[in-house]
C-alpha cells in the first residue's frame, strides 16, 4: 500500500478500528480490487498494453490513488478526458504515458507539451497543438482520433486524408508526431449488434490510411471495456479500461466475478435514527409511501448531495444482513428503509449501512433502481462522501 493512500485513509482493514474512528459516510477503495482487475484484463488481452482510464476522479474512485494502483497492477498507460485531469496527475509524480483526449479552445496545450502528454486530435486541435509546440519548443506526440460510427468526438472518414496532410507538414516541421490513432466503440456493450463490425472495418480503413501516409504509429487501439471483453478482434497495441478497472462488468447478463473482476467501491454510512410509527405513518416528501402497520423506520443519512440518485426509491440498502429497499422519496441528505416490527432498535441504530458493495448488493441494484448504468452511480458518489483507500476485503483484518 503506497504512503499516501495510507495517510488518507487514517484506519485499518477492520470494523472494529472503523467503529473506534468513526464514520457518517464513506466510499471506501479497495486499491487491491485495482490492481486485481488490471492484471485479470492484461492476461485477457496480452501481448496489448493496457491504458486504465481514470477519466472524472477515476469514475468517482479517486484519479491519483486509482492510477498508482492501476501502474502497479500493470497498467502501461493512463487516459483522461481532459489535459487538466492529466496534469492533475502528473502534478502527483506520476509519469506513465498519457493521453487526454477531448479538448476546448481554453485547453492549455502548452502546459500539456510541457508535461509530457500524449493528446488526442480530431481536427482543429492540429493547429493549436502545433502553434503550443512551437511556443514551448517541444514536439507534441498526438494520436489521431477518428469516428468510426459514434458520431462524437473523432474525424470523420471523410476529413481524415486532410487531416492528416496537415499533420504530415507539421511533423516534417518538427512540431509533433503522430504516434496513435484511435477511436471509440457505440455499442460493444451488446455484442449481438452488427455495428461494432461495421466500427472495426472503418478503423482498419482508417489505419491503412494513416500508414499509407508514412506515419510510424506507435499504439492503435479503439477497445473500452465491453469491447476488450467482447471482442479480442479490438485489442490492437493496446486498450483502454474504464469500467472494468473499478470491478464492474459493462454487460446485463454477465456479473464483473465472471470475468475475474472484483468491483472496488462500497459506499457506507451508519443509520442515524431507529423509531416506532403507527400505522399508516406517510414517509418523506409527499409522503408516497404509508407504512402497513406499526414498524421501526430506520433512517439513512445519505442522499442526492451524496449522489444518491433521486429517483432511486426501491434501492436495496443493507444492515444487519439484510437488504431493505428504499422508502419513499430520497432526499437531499437523506433517506429512510422500513425496517419492520419485529427488531430491536438497539441493534439498528448505529448499525452500518451498505449502499452498495462489499457486504451489500451491487452497484447494479442501484442503477437499475435509478433506471441508469452502473457507470454513472459510482461517479456521481459526491465529494461529500470522503474516500477512504483500504488493501483488501472490508472487514477482513476484524473477523
Ligand atoms: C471513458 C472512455 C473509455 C473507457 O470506457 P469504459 O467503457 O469505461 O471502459 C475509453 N475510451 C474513451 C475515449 C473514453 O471516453
Amino acid at each position: 500500500m503506497n504512503s499516501e493512500a495510507l495517510e488518507e485513509s487514517n484506519l485499518t482493514n477492520s470494523t472494529s478500528s472503523a467503529q473506534a474512528t468513526g464514520f457518517e459516510r464513506r466510499a471506501v477503495i479497495d486499491l487491491s480490487a485495482i490492481r486485481n482487475n488490471v492484471k485479470q484484463i492484461s492476461d485477457v488481452v496480452a501481448p496489448a498494453a493496457v491504458m486504465a482510464v481514470v477519466k472524472a476522479d477515476a469514475y468517482g474512485h479517486g484519479a491519483i490513488q486509482v492510477a498508482k494502483a492501476a501502474l502497479e497492477g500493470g497498467a502501461r498507460w493512463i487516459g483522461c478526458a481532459h489535459v487538466t485531469e492529466a496534469l492533475a496527475l502528473r502534478e502527483a509524480g506520476i509519469d506513465a504515458p498519457m493521453l487526454a483526449w477531448l479538448h476546448t479552445e481554453d485547453t492549455p496545450f502548452e502546459a500539456a507539451i510541457d508535461a509530457g502528454l500524449d493528446l488526442g486530435v480530431s481536427g482543429w486541435e492540429l493547429e493549436r497543438v502545433a502553434a503550443a509546440a512551437r511556443a514551448v519548443q517541444t514536439p507534441a506526440r498526438i494520436h489521431i482520433k477518428v469516428d468510426t460510427g459514434l458520431g462524437r468526438n473523432g474525424s470523420t472518414m471523410e476529413a481524415l486524408p486532410d487531416l492528416l496532410n496537415r499533420a504530415s507538414d507539421f511533423q516534417e516541421e518538427g512540431l509533433l508526431r503522430a504516434v496513435g490513432i484511435f477511436s471509440h466503440l457505440a455499442v460493444a456493450d451488446e455484442p449481438e449488434r452488427p455495428e461494432t463490425d461495421e466500427q472495426l472495418a472503418v478503423f482498419n480503413t482508417a489505419i491503412e490510411l494513416i500508414e499509407a501516409a508514412g506515419f510510424d504509429l506507435e499504439v492503435r487501439h479503439i477497445a473500452n471495456t465491453p469491447g476488450i471483453l467482447s471482442r479480442p478482434d479490438s485489442h490492437y497495441e493496446m486498450v483502454r479500461l474504464g469500467l472494468g478497472l473499478y470491478g464492474l462488468s459493462p454487460f446485463e447478463e454477465d456479473t464483473p466475478q465472471s470475468f475475474g473482476l472484483r468491483p472496488a467501491m462500497t459506499v457506507k454510512t451508519r443509520v442515524a435514527n431507529v423509531k416506532k410509527v403507527r400505522p399508516g405513518q406517510g414517509v418523506s416528501y409527499g409522503l408516497n409511501y404509508k407504512t402497513e402497520g406499526e414498524t421501526y423506520l430506520g433512517l439513512i443519512p445519505m442522499g442526492y448531495a451524496d449522489g444518491l440518485p433521486r429517483i432511486a426509491t426501491g434501492a436495496p440498502v443493507t444492515v444487519n444482513g439484510r437488504t431493505y429497499p428504499v422508502r419513499g422519496r430520497i432526499a437531499m441528505d437523506q433517506c429512510v428503509i422500513d425496517l419492520g416490527a419485529d427488531i430491536n432498535p438497539e441493534d439498528f441504530l448505529g448499525a452500518e449501512a451498505i449502499i452498495f458493495g462489499d457486504g451489500g448488493q451491487s452497484v447494479n441494484t442501484w442503477a437499475y433502481a435509478a433506471n441508469t448504468i452502473n457507470y454513472e452511480v459510482v461517479t456521481r458518489i459526491s465529494p461529500r462522501v470522503p474516500r477512504y483507500y483500504i488493501e483488501g476485503s472490508w472487514g477482513e483484518a476484524g473477523e
